[in-house]
């Protein structure tokens, strides 16, 4: 077994390549494979555009205000590796966005919804759907983590916590194994029956995106720790300790899934 683990290190980089190769290839098995190509190179631009945008203002930013979490940086911050696997993750984002957008595109039923018309709810049931389903992208999110840590699957997310001190660039800079664990539901909305209100589906996507920007950041603002903190989402001074020590706070989206299993820094300090 500890051969297995040895050898899996090994090729966990081939894995994560071959990987990106099969998610790339996946558009030839799509019913509109033109389209897909095309939607995926539209949205893998337009995301490393978002995020390597919003990751350079909250950079600079976070360079000059709030209060450093680790102190004093002791040396230059690893940037252009942050950038390249931001990049890597975001084409795997992209193939698998491409899907049920080039299905829709090309005329197909999917799950996207534009009115509350097409969803066939009230604006109140959509609202609290939206609510169910960010507590189940946030356990998901969680267990996912867990399953990172295992010795198993470690070697696919060791590269993320080789920036212990990160930037706002690190918060996508995930190999391909884990962009697809991380990922995958976009496909979802391939499904019909899986309504997708697109309006409110576009604001939590980019909330999460800024959200994760600002775990990575480094500072922690006082006013955004305290918002976060009273909304029972994950902040800087949270996630950032995830960094220093790997063993403790996973939540994702919210800390409350570390509470719930005494998985945080406080608990794992009290057991010790
Ligand atoms: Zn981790």
């Amino acid at each position: 077994m500890a051969k297995q683990i040895i050898n899996l290190h090994r090729w966990a980089p081939a894995i994560d390549w071959a990987v990106l190769g099969l998610m790339f290839a996946s558009g030839l098995l799509h019913p509109a494979m033109g389209l897909y190509y095309q939607s995926f190179a539209v949205i893998f631009l337009s995301l490393v555009a978002i995020v390597l945008s919003g990751g350079f203002l909250l950079f600079k930013y976070s360079e000059y205000r709030g209060q450093r979490i680790q102190g004093e940086r002791k040396k230059t911050p690893p940037v252009a590796h942050e950038i390249f696997e931001t990049v890597r993750a975001m084409f795997i984002g992209a193939c698998l966005a491409a899907w049920p957008v080039a299905l829709y595109r090309g005329g197909y039923p999917t799950g996207y919804a534009f009115t509350l018309a097409e969803m066939e709810l009230s604006w109140w049931m959509v609202v609290l759907q939206m609510y169910a389903g960010i507590i189940v992208i946030d356990a998901y999110t969680y267990w996912k983590h867990r399953l990172l840590h295992t010795k198993f699957f470690y070697p696919f997310h060791k590269h993320h916590h080789s920036f212990k001190d990160p930037t706002p660039f690190a918060g996508f800079a995930v190999g391909p194994v884990e962009a697809v664990l991380t990922f995958w539901p976009v496909v979802v909305i391939c499904l019909p029956e899986a309504k997708h209100f697109v309006p409110l589906y576009l604001t939590a996507i980019t909330s999460f995106v800024l959200l994760n920007l600002y775990l990575h950041c480094g500072v922690t603002f006082t006013w955004a720790e305290k918002l976060l903190s009273k909304i029972g989402l994950n902040s800087s001074g949270w996630h950032n300790i995830h960094h220093s020590d790997v063993v403790v706070n996973f939540g994702e989206v919210s800390f409350i899934w570390d509470k719930l299993c005494k998985t945080s820094r406080q608990d794992v300090k009290a057991r010790a």
